[in-house]
């Protein structure tokens, strides 16, 4: 089969990810055999690459979410069947351990993200990879194999941070940061799915538009200096009640700034920066919550997919890339080009 495979690290993918020819995995009794209709882009993917900030087994194939087909399934499976349509959970836990059996499998000691820290030679992108069959989940016929390998882990993400750690209620007003990236286009539609008040950013005309055309209420360009000022007139200086969050170092100062009594910032990432500061006396003072999320459940992906199938929730793809030019979606996502989703079609050549 075709695979997209790195035996070394670099700051350039091309000079590394190269389409190798490897054999079909054997399935272990627990595992499924999956043919990967399509892959879709995270910026794991570019940690993997770079070696930073871990190192990863070697050679490698990276790629967390994918969905496909069912060719073959382990003795021991019970739940899944040939010919199912089925997309990846990438959090690989024990689900033995208290913090799995408490419903917390992302606090897992051993929980690794399949396709980045997996291996040698297991990942997403290639033609036919395996599963364990607790780390599969069914999507419905209605839902576009595209659809469900670009919404999985961004969607999942977002759930987790808006419902499951945020707990937002209809009314409230959200500030969605970065409302066309990954994790922000699906922020928006669940918060739009509990009838909330939103407000998103984006950082130029088109990507402002894009976030009105998925849901929000308010658009705000975050390139402006005085960009919380307008976030904060547009509450008539009430201030939000809930911050979506991941941008980092360079906005998380005036975001705290622009929480109510009481309210709630969820954070899953940084990108622009991990040394930030904050003026504590927005802490006390207005008795507010600085939360982290990392990820989410199985069950939350399969939240996020029924709500998929149900066409409320719909990720936003920008690029589709033939398997053999599937590291320019590396470059571009290194380059933060992309609106949304970029996709690869493995057993597209
Ligand atoms: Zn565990």
């Amino acid at each position: 089969m075709k695979a997209a495979v790195f035996r070394s690290h670099n700051r350039d993918p091309t000079r590394v990810v190269k389409i190798e020819d490897t054999e079909v995995p054997k399935i272990n009794p627990h595992e499924v055999l999956i043919k990967v209709e399509s892959a879709s882009y995270n910026y794991d993917d570019l940690w993997a690459i770079w070696g930073e900030p871990i190192k990863v087994p070697m050679p490698h194939i990276s790629g967390t979410d994918i969905a496909g087909t069912i060719i073959e399934v382990g003795e021991n499976v019970t739940s899944l069947n040939k010919g199912d349509r089925v997309v990846s959970h990438a959090n690989l836990s024990c689900r033995i351990c208290k913090m799995c059996t408490s419903g917390r499998e992302y606090d897992c000691e051993k929980r690794m993200v399949w396709g980045f820290q997996t291996g040698p030679l297991w990942g997403g992108y290639c033609q036919f990879t395996h599963l364990p069959e607790v780390n599969v989940v069914k999507i419905d016929d209605n839902v576009a194999f595209d659809d469900a390998a670009a919404i999985s882990m961004v969607g999942m993400t977002s759930w987790h941070m808006l419902i499951g750690r945020a707990n937002i209620k209809p009314g409230q007003t959200v500030l969605i940061m970065g409302g066309t990236s990954g994790v922000g286009m699906v922020g928006i539609q669940i918060a739009k799915l509990y009838n909330c008040n939103i407000i998103a950013t984006a950082g130029n005309k088109e990507k402002m538009d894009k976030c009105l055309e998925l849901g929000a209420d308010e658009v705000v360009n975050h390139r402006e200096s005085e960009w919380y000022k307008k976030v904060r007139e547009l509450t008539k200086r009430k201030g939000v009640d809930v911050i979506f969050e991941h941008i980092g170092k360079t906005m998380f100062p005036q975001e705290v700034s622009l929480l109510k009594m009481g309210g709630v910032l969820v954070s899953t990432g940084s990108t622009t920066g991990y040394d930030s500061n904050i003026d504590l006396r927005y802490l006390f003072f207005r008795g507010i919550t600085l939360m982290g999320s990392t990820q989410g459940t199985k069950a939350e992906l399969e939240e996020v997919l029924y709500w998929t199938a149900k066409g409320k929730l719909k990720p936003l793809i920008s690029t589709i890339l033939p398997f053999n030019d599937m590291v320019k979606g590396h470059v571009m996502m290194a380059n933060g080009e992309q609106i949304g989703k970029t996709i690869t079609k493995p057993q597209k050549l």
